[in-house]
C-alpha cells in the first residue's frame, strides 16, 4: 500500500469514528458476523522500511480488537459454527471468527494466549511447503533485497531498469515500483526475478519459512488445542488464478493431503493465497467446491450475510491490517460501515 493510500484510509477510519457513522450505519451495514484475517501477531521489530508491515499486528492490538468486539456484543465462535449461522441465515448475536494465514510461529507464541484469555477460537491456514520449510516467501525476499542494496538492476518484462535503493525514501519508492510491476505479471517470472535480486544481495531464500513458520511437529501439538482449527492454504502459496487449472488443482489437493498425512487431520476449510481477484476467481471457487472443501475464504473485504450461504467457497474476510492498529479502525471494521459505504459508492457509480 502506498503512503498516500495509507493516509487516506487512516483519515477515513477517524472520520467514520468522529462522525458517528459507525454507530448510525451499524444496523444496515453489519452482517451476521465476520471472519478476521491475520498473518503475524508479534511485537513490531522492523525499522523505517517495513513494506510488509500490513501483515503484522501487535499482540496488544489483537487484545484490544477482541475486547472491543466483546463489548459491542460479538460472540467468538468456531468456523463451523460461523458457517452454520450463515447457512441458517440468522445469528442472535453478531459472531466473530479469527483466521491466521501461512502458519507463523508467532501466532502460537503471541496470539494463542490472547485467544485463550478471550475464549476466541481461530483457524490456521497452513501452506504445507512452509511447514516443510522449503517453499519461498517472495514478498520477504524482495523486502530483504531492497533493505540490503544501495541500488538494484531489475529485469522487468519490458526491459531492465536500475533503481536506487540507498535511503529509506528510495527503498520505499523502489518497493512500490518493483512489487506492483512484478506482481502484475506471471508468477514464475516474478518469483525468478525476486530470487535473482535476493540471491545477489546474499539473502538466504530458504531461511524465511524455516525461521518463521511452524513445522509439522509444532503444528501437531498446536492442533490439540480446542481453540485451534487447521485449514489448508496450498503447498507453495501461489496466486492460483495465474496458473493452469491442473496446477491450481494440485496445489489445493496436495496441501490437504499433506495435512492429512502429517497431522491426521482432514482440513475441511481452505484459504486462497493472496486471496484477491488476481489470485482467486470463479475457477478457483469451483475447484474448491469440487475438492469438497466445506468453506473457502478470500481476502475480499466484507461481513458475512445470509446471501453467502450460496457461495461457500468464495467467502469474504476482514483484514486486521498492521497499518491501522487503532480503536477507530476496529470499531469501523466491526460495524461494517467501510464495506457498506464502498458498496453504496459502487452502486452509485454503476447507476450514473
Ligand atoms: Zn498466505
Amino acid at each position: 500500500m502506498t503512503d498516500r493510500r495509507t493516509r487516506l484510509f487512516r483519515a477515513a477510519f477517524v472520520a467514520l469514528d468522529l462522525s458517528g457513522a459507525n454507530r448510525l450505519l451499524v444496523s444496515r451495514a453489519r452482517g451476521l458476523g465476520l471472519i478476521l484475517t491475520l498473518h503475524h501477531v508479534r511485537p513490531f521489530a522492523g525499522g523505517e522500511f517495513a513494506p510488509n508491515r500490513l501483515l503484522e499486528v501487535e499482540p496488544a492490538f489483537l487484545d484490544l480488537t477482541l475486547a472491543r468486539a466483546r463489548r459491542l456484543g460479538f460472540e467468538f465462535v468456531t468456523l463451523d459454527e460461523a458457517w452454520r449461522r450463515v447457512r441458517q441465515g440468522a445469528s442472535a448475536k453478531p459472531f466473530l471468527h479469527l483466521t491466521y494465514d501461512d502458519g507463523y510461529r508467532d501466532v502460537r507464541d503471541f496470539a494463542l494466549p490472547i485467544m485463550r484469555r478471550h475464549g476466541a477460537p481461530g483457524t490456521l491456514y497452513i501452506a504445507s511447503g512452509f511447514a516443510d520449510g522449503n517453499a519461498g516467501m517472495w514478498w520477504l525476499a524482495l523486502e530483504q533485497a531492497i533493505a540490503r542494496a544501495d541500488s538494484l538492476t531489475v529485469r522487468f518484462a519490458d526491459g531492465a531498469e536500475e533503481i536506487r535503493t540507498a535511503s529509506v525514501a528510495e527503498k520505499r519508492a523502489a518497493w512500490d515500483r518493483i512489487y506492483w510491476r512484478l506482481r502484475s505479471g506471471p508468477e514464475e517470472a516474478m518469483r525468478a526475478e525476486i530470487d535473482r535480486l535476493a540471491t545477489g544481495q546474499g539473502v538466504d531464500l530458504g531461511a524465511f519459512s524455516r525461521d518463521l513458520c511452524m513445522r509439522w511437529d509444532e503444528l501437531a501439538e498446536l492442533a490439540e488445542d480446542p481453540l485451534v482449527e487447521i485449514g489448508a492454504h496450498t503447498v507453495t502459496h501461489p496466486m492460483l488464478a495465474k496458473h493452469p487449472e491442473d496446477v491450481a488443482w494440485a496445489e489445493m489437493a496436495e496441501s490437504r493431503r499433506a495435512i492429512r498425512e502429517k497431522l491426521a487431520i482432514d482440513a475441511r476449510h481452505f484459504a486462497y493465497p493472496v486471496g484477491n481477484p488476481d489470485a482467486a476467481g470463479p475457477r478457483e471457487f469451483a475447484l474448491a467446491a469440487e475438492l469438497d472443501f466445506e468453506t473457502a475464504v478470500t481476502t475480499m473485504p466484507g461481513h458475512l450475510t445470509a446471501a453467502h450461504a450460496a457461495n461457500p467457497t468464495a467467502l469474504p474476510r476482514v483484514s486486521l491490517n498492521g497499518l491501522f492498529q487503532t480503536r477507530a479502525a476496529v470499531d469501523a471494521l466491526l460495524s461494517g460501515a467501510p464495506f457498506f459505504l464502498t458498496d453504496a459508492a459502487r452502486r452509485l457509480r454503476n447507476a450514473a
